[in-house]
């Protein structure tokens, strides 16, 4: 097992709708799909929300992510290099994030299906929305 990181894995951000609503989501980098994962952790309505220990370096959240998209061509820029799946077919990313792990279920499309890895910072050249809490 490799020590926790004592980086932040997690930014925390405020989105506004511009009529009142607001929601917090965190972000958080998927080494699998090399590209940011975003969950609700609050907001105005109640409703959107992951459960989230609160912490920035170790999170859990509850209950699993389950981020779903189609492959594109390998031509193109949203092509996602660990997904198995052929162009127009699905992509499917699903995990727990548990103590500052991920823990990719059996049914990912990516390289990372069944294992463990733990989270590491989202990478500094990646544009995150919102405002810092
Ligand atoms: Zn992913």
């Amino acid at each position: 097992m490799t020590e926790p990181s004592r980086e932040a894995t997690v930014i925390v951000r405020r989105l506004t709708d511009g009529h009142g609503g607001w929601e917090h989501r965190a972000f958080l980098w998927c080494p699998a799909c090399e590209d940011v994962h975003q969950i609700g952790v609050a907001s105005s309505d109640g409703r959107l929300n992951w459960n989230w220990n609160g912490s920035l370096t170790s999170p859990t959240f509850s209950p699993s992510i389950k981020v779903e998209g189609v492959q594109w061509d390998a031509a193109s820029g949203f092509h996602k290099r660990s997904h198995s799946s052929r162009p127009g077919e699905a992509t499917i990313c699903h995990s727990h994030v548990e103590d500052g792990q991920w823990k990719f279920l059996s049914d990912c499309t990516h390289s990372l299906a069944g294992q463990s890895v733990p989270l590491v910072p989202v990478p500094s050249r990646i544009d995150i929305p919102g405002d810092e809490l």
